[in-house]
């Protein structure tokens, strides 16, 4: 017949067992909130993206902004040179309307040279005007080109927005599910090794629970000296990292 073993020997087991589920148990929840701790990470990214997008069409936008300055200007100037022509012709007229009651043939003569004069500034600034109504015509011409380009890369925008959009909604529905695979996981977790868990958790970037590696730590890749592998072992207590506070534990399976 088997011997009972002693009382202390058999709460040890107890407690070795149940020990030993708790861990197992926090790998199976680490596993979730290693998943959930990317997607947040990947979605907390996301507004990043879109305002890049957005800066970068905004930024296109601006040559078009451009031309229309361009064209507004254009326009002020030719009014302004059409104004001059104007009054160019008007003085030619007074001229000309002087020219018959002078008196003395020099003063006519000089009187002809300066209506020729003014005709030649006028007709400077007839090509002038012409000159401007020809740029006018570029610039016009260009922002039709721009504003089909613009429509194009507004379809590129819009793309790129949707497809980060679509993004977002595809991480927030698997998060859903990974919350509701957490609260089913929590229930089997006692509930002070749970706290612990949960502030490793949050300070070591969603890693609380790892495998040691040899002779290193998971987390840290620090040595675990054979000591604490073997304290590991016994499952009395949970065992950390002295590096980076992380819990450890052996992967028996291998
Ligand atoms: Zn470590």
């Amino acid at each position: 017949m088997r011997p009972y073993l002693k009382i202390e020997e058999r709460e040890r087991k107890l407690s070795e067992t149940s020990l030993k589920l708790q861990l197992s148990n926090l790998i199976k929840l680490q596993t979730v909130d290693s998943e959930i701790y990317i997607l947040r990470s990947e979605k907390s990214l996301k507004p990043q993206e879109i305002k890049a997008l957005e800066d970068s069409f905004e930024a296109k936008k601006a040559s078009m902004a451009e031309l229309d300055k361009k064209s507004l200007d254009l326009q002020k100037q030719r009014k302004d040179k059409e104004g001059e022509l104007a009054a160019k012709d008007e003085a030619i007229k007074k001229l000309q309307g002087q020219l018959y009651g002078l008196k003395t043939n020099k003063e006519y003569q000089t009187m002809l040279q300066q209506i020729q004069d003014a005709k030649a500034d006028s007709s400077l600034i007839e090509d002038k005007v012409l000159e401007l109504f020809d740029a006018a015509d570029n610039v016009k011409k260009e922002a039709e080109k721009e504003k089909e380009r613009l429509k194009e890369e507004e379809k590129v925008f819009l793309a790129g927005k949707k497809k980060v959009d679509d993004r977002v909604k595809e991480i927030d529905d698997r998060l859903a599910q990974l919350e509701a695979q957490r609260n089913m996981a929590l229930k089997e977790i006692d509930p002070k090794i749970l706290t612990q868990y949960e502030r490793i958790l949050s300070n070591r970037d969603g890693l609380a629970i790892v495998t040691v590696k040899g002779t290193s730590c998971g987390g840290c890749n620090m040595f675990v000296p054979p000591q604490v592998v073997n304290l590991i072992k016994m499952y009395e207590h949970i065992v950390t990292c002295e590096m980076c506070n992380r819990i450890l534990y052996i992967d028996e399976g291998t």
